[in-house]
């Protein structure tokens, strides 16, 4: 099934007992527990595992949240709501300034954790902190920064504007594959806005989130913040129910698959709460006549291959005009070739595992179901190290040509796979873009002005990032990030994606002797 490529030799892995140990002392540093210590504590009541892609063993066994904890974690959230949405926005944001020092102080820890958690490889894993650094410098500004608009009124003698204020306490839920950044763009956002968090990160990210709760609870105190502007719910997906179902939690910002947003959206809507929903995507990327075919092989590999396929804005679709399908096609399948695969704590290494084995069975069914479509595997696809790691998921790119696309082209598969299609005319690119259920990221690689404009504009691109001459992934925390389509609407991080995290309030005052009704109505 798999064609020839040349790989480099595969490195050796890192041994699970050193990986609990260089974790330990991650969680030590950060001013959380090491694994010693989780696991006595874990002795009696719920337990969450935690575990590493890198080698697929459990490093140890944590205590999970209780019912009763989490209760109580709420009811905190929203009583320390009470007095922190009184608290001015730029001392709020001085608690933001303090969690960005200790996390600038505290990144090679964070960025170790994510690499043992997640498997990223060790740039990527930094990569994740920085974005989490330059949040919190967004939010410090942010906080003096919320602006309201006055209003021309139409009657005289009479003010017309608006105020924002706190809205409540914010429920976050995250995937395991940004499983620092996701909360670290509401948190810090969140914070300034007034509102406290209570965090349900993935099952597969504990000691992460334990970093990060341990760190910002240090922030609180340097800054004598109330303690109770941050919860960690360590379990399943219960929690995340309790958060979509409790009336206290005024936002609930899920990040994740779409069937959970399928899941979360009706209970937080029936009860009339907020949602800001950031769902899967099935990114693409249009690839015309005139790109510069160099940057867009780089573009593309790093969009697809990257953190092993596993962002949200990973390139999962090729879209390239019929006259440079075979050159482009022939440079990415050398491209792939040359990527090492293994150890993401090596420095050499761009490609590391997926997350768990039901990740790599995914992976091969959807290559399965591609292949019956018609699709043919020109690259990767194949599992590797399984010997030496048969618990873990270390698999090559897949790059495969699909004659239509088809349903399972259509689906997001959470693993590297980049299906090409080929298309005639720009028209017929957008139809094939825009024809799929999602819609997060997107790209054209063009030097014609008219194509990129035609991309971008109203009939372009249907997705909530649409980028003309680079890939798919690797957005900057100063735009709104999110999609629209399945991929559920939300916008976090930057531009004005703070609005979801208060309320708004238009206020009308009469400073005049009279009382002119609106619209020229009279009365009394
Ligand atoms: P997932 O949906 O399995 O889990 C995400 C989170 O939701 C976890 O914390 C999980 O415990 C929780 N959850 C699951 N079911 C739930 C339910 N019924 N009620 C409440 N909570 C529930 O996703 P994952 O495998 O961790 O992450 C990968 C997915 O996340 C991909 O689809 C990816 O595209 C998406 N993602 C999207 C973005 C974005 O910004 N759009 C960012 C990162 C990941």
């Amino acid at each position: 099934m798999t064609p020839a490529t040349a790989h480099p030799a595969a490195p050796r892995l890192p041994d699970t007992a050193a990986l609990r140990a260089r974790a330990s002392s991650a969680l030590r540093r950060c001013g959380a527990r090491d694994l010693d210590t989780y696991a006595d504590a874990a002795a009696t009541g719920p337990t969450l595992p935690a575990r590493t892609p890198l080698t697929g063993a459990a490093l140890g066994h944590l205590p999970a949240t209780t019912p009763g904890q989490a209760e109580a974690a709420l009811a905190e959230a929203h009583r320390t709501f009470l007095t922190w949405r009184t608290v001015p926005a730029p001392v709020r944001g001085a608690l933001v300034k303090r969690l960005g020092e200790l996390l600038t102080a505290h990144q090679e820890d964070l960025a170790d954790l994510v690499t043992i958690e997640a498997g990223k490889i060790r740039s990527e894993a930094l990569g994740e902190v920085r974005e989490m650094i330059d949040i919190c410098d967004f939010a410090v500004g942010l906080s003096r920064q919320l602006y309201g608009r006055t209003i021309a009124g139409e009657r005289p003698g009479h003010r017309l504007s608006e105020t924002w204020h706190p809205l409540g306490v914010a429920g976050v839920i995250s995937a395991f594959n940004f499983p620092v950044a996701v909360w670290s763009w509401n948190t810090a956002v969140a914070l300034v806005c007034g509102d406290p968090v209570v965090w349900k990160p993935s099952e597969l990210t504990p000691l992460t989130a334990l970093a990060c709760t341990a760190l910002l609870a240090r922030a609180a105190a340097d800054t004598g913040a109330p303690a109770g502007v941050h919860h960690l719910l360590l379990g399943g997906r219960e929690f995340g129910e309790m958060l979509a179902d409790d009336p206290r939690v005024a936002l609930v910002s899920a990040t994740g698959s779409v069937r959970m947003g399928r899941q979360v959206a009706p209970r937080v809507a029936a009860r009339f709460g907020r949602c800001l929903l950031e769902l899967g995507g099935n990114n693409a990327a249009v690839v015309t006549p005139s790109a510069d075919l160099d940057l867009t092989v780089r573009g593309i590999v790093f969009a697809a291959a990257g953190t092993a396929g596993q962002r949200c804005t990973t390139l999962r679709r090729l879209i390239v005009h019929e006259d440079v399908a075979e050159p482009l096609i022939e440079r990415i399948v050398h491209a792939y070739g040359q990527l090492p695969l293994g150890d993401p704590f090596d420095a050499a290494t761009l490609v590391g595992p997926l997350v768990d084995t039901a990740a790599g069975t995914a992976m091969a069914e959807a290559l399965a179901a591609a292949q019956r479509d018609g699709g043919k595997l020109l690259a990767g696809g194949d599992r590797c190290l399984a010997a030496e790691a048969p618990e873990a998921a270390y698999v090559r790119p897949a790059l495969v040509r699909m004659p239509a696309q088809t349903e399972i082209v259509r689906t997001e598969t959470f693993a590297p796979i980049l299906y090409v299609l080929t298309y005639r005319t720009l028209d017929e690119a957008i139809a094939l873009h825009n024809g799929v259920p999602q819609g997060l990221s997107s790209s054209i690689f063009t030097r014609d002005q008219r194509e990129a404009e035609r991309f971008l504009a109203p009939d372009g691109s249907d997705c909530g990032i649409a980028n003309v001459n680079i890939g798919t992934s690797g957005a900057e925390i100063g735009g709104a990030f999110g999609g629209e389509k399945e991929t559920g609407g939300g916008r976090e991080s930057g531009s004005d994606a703070w609005r979801a995290y208060m309320r708004r309030a238009t206020n009308t005052v009469n400073y005049s002797a009279d009382l002119p009704l609106a619209q020229g109505v009279n009365f009394l």
